[in-house]
């Protein structure tokens, strides 16, 4: 999720609350997305396989986790006023883009068939977004309002963050840098307790030093500008997207940034090779429209 997507700087904004009460997502850029396969054999963008690490860590046990943690950090979003209400404008442009996403989800991980999406809005200045394993998506108003996205440049954030859990980036990551025993033994230890609540906590603190490497973030970036492309949005508008994102950096992006993501350029250059790739699944999607 976030921090790791994005880098931004933190800074304060909300719904309505004031900013004693602003939400303050602590665990939020660890549960990044998750989920994933192999590059289908109809893709249309240039990346690898998924890892077959990722195996090594149970997905479902994985998406039980998450959905816990996504379930805590909404309700307390909720409890502090940082919550967007049902009939919220930009919250319903949100599932709106989720709506024509989501179908072409499945290309990418069979599991997100059987996923149960939800998309909140959260209010907070970060410029972030996240979707974690399982389809638990979370954007902040701040990557919004602060970098004024257009709904195409929105689609790109959400098709990157479904692109991470659908590829399974989180899954992976546990595998590689926890250890396939250390990362096995906590999920069914806590599993094999069959207490719920525990859960998310302890998966939370393995994750807390999860971070995706730049391999993940380009591979976000292309599964993301497909899947948005094929949902109709403007392939083009990937690279508006993170020239915005790299105003909002300052040009260096903050520590975060730099130590976990491709420059701004090289990000860009990869995103403008795949353009034309996806351009005639645009062109169809919104022939079908
Ligand atoms: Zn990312």
């Amino acid at each position: 999720m976030c921090l790791a997507c994005y880098g931004a700087p933190e800074a304060a904004e909300s719904l309505h609350p004031p900013a004693s009460h602003r939400w303050m997502p602590r665990r939020a850029f660890l549960l990044a997305a998750g989920a994933a396969a192999a590059a289908p054999a109809l893709a249309q963008v240039q990346v690898d396989e998924a890892s077959r690490l990722r195996n090594l860590v149970p997905a479902g046990e994985l998406e039980a986790a998450a959905g816990q943690q996504y379930s805590q950090m909404i309700a307390q979003a909720r409890q502090q006023g940082a919550l967007a209400s049902e009939g919220h404008p930009q919250l319903k442009r949100l599932r709106d883009i989720a709506q024509d996403l989501v179908p072409h989800a499945a290309r990418w991980n069979d599991r997100a068939r059987g996923w149960r999406w939800e998309i909140n809005l959260i209010g907070s200045k970060q410029i972030n977004a996240f979707c974690m394993p399982g389809g638990k998506i979370a954007f902040f108003t701040g990557i919004l309002n602060q970098l004024e996205l257009t709904d195409d440049e929105a689609a790109m954030v959400m098709g990157h963050e479904m692109a991470h859990a659908l590829r399974e980036h989180a899954r992976a990551r546990i595998a590689k840098t926890q250890g396939t025993s250390i990362g096995l033994s906590v999920l069914s230890q806590v599993l094999g307790l069959g207490q719920l609540g525990s859960i998310a906590a302890d998966v939370g603190t393995q994750l807390l030093s999860l971070r995706f490497s730049r391999e993940d973030e380009i591979d976000a970036d292309l599964v993301g500008l497909e899947l948005a492309a094929r949902g109709a949005y403007l392939p083009q508008s990937a690279i508006s997207l993170w020239e915005k994102m790299g105003r909002a950096a300052g040009g260096s992006g903050g520590p975060g940034f730099l130590s976990t993501h491709p420059r701004g350029p090289e990000r860009i250059a990869r995103l403008q090779d795949n353009v034309p790739r996806v351009q005639g699944l645009y062109e169809q999607a919104v022939g079908r429209r």
